[in-house]
């Protein structure tokens, strides 16, 4: 399974990618994640990303593509990944396949979360994470159960500094200016598929498991999918 999962900031990739990861055993490489990893530790990589994540800005396209570039070697990613948060502009989609295409492992299909930007935003005004783990909760919808604690590690929950309200629409500006055109770019290639990212955990993992694997789901052109191209 070799999937990126695009679109716009709290529609529901990450909480998406790691029930993939949990059931699956693919590697959920999220570049958020791993940016915010290297601001908790300090490192030359943290202290360089911080200030554009702070104000809601992209990180410059040459660090990411080294760092993607390098997780994807690692050993967990050899059974398959999820790509949550990259590629974000085309210069990074298209050294992306580059560096796909030299592994010889290309992208087997681009999952495309659609919600309206409003929902979005609520979901990550809402938007929890574990500072330990990265487990996602939601105070409306998916709370801890120990106000404050993670339910799988005990770590300490907190809001991420970028999901306040004012950089969240800023991350939201980002995208339409930035990412958005990589819609057209892999519906180009007959890759992109559409998903409704209003559905449920559940439906939406189920949607996705259909497109993931099209040989033992519906087939990608099935009316379960009406949104697919290519
Ligand atoms: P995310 O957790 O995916 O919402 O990413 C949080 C922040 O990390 C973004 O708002 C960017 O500042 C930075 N970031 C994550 N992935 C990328 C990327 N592929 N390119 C540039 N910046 C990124």
């Amino acid at each position: 399974m070799r999937l990126i999962f695009l679109g716009p900031p709290g529609v529901g990739k990450g909480t998406q990618a790691k029930l993939f990861q949990e059931r699956h055993g693919v590697a959920h490489i999220s570049t958020g994640d791993i940016l915010r990893e290297a601001i908790e530790q300090g490192t030359a990589l943290g202290r360089q990303a911080r200030s554009y994540m702070d104000r809601g800005d992209l990180v410059p396209d040459d660090v990411m593509v080294g760092i993607v570039a390098e997780r994807l070697r690692q050993p967990d990613a050899q059974r398959g990944f999820i790509l949550d948060g990259f590629p974000r502009t085309l210069p990074q989609a298209e050294s992306l396949e580059c560096v796909l295409q030299e592994m010889g492992r290309p992208v087997e299909a681009v999952i495309y979360f659609e919600l309206d930007e409003e929902t979005a935003v609520r979901r990550s005004a809402g938007r929890l994470i574990c500072r330990r783990c990265g487990a996602i909760y939601n105070v409306d919808h998916r709370p801890p159960r120990v106000a404050g604690a993670c339910d799988i590690c005990g770590g300490e929950v907190f809001q991420r500094e970028d999901d306040r309200p004012e950089v969240v629409r800023r991350r939201h500006q980002v995208y339409r200016d930035q990412t958005a055109p990589l819609e057209a770019f892999y519906r180009a290639r007959g890759a992109l598929h559409r998903v409704d990212g209003k559905q449920g955990l559940e439906a939406l993992y189920r949607a996705i498991l259909a497109l993931a694997k099209p040989q033992v789901g519906a087939p990608k052109a099935s009316s379960a999918n009406p949104g697919a191209a290519g």
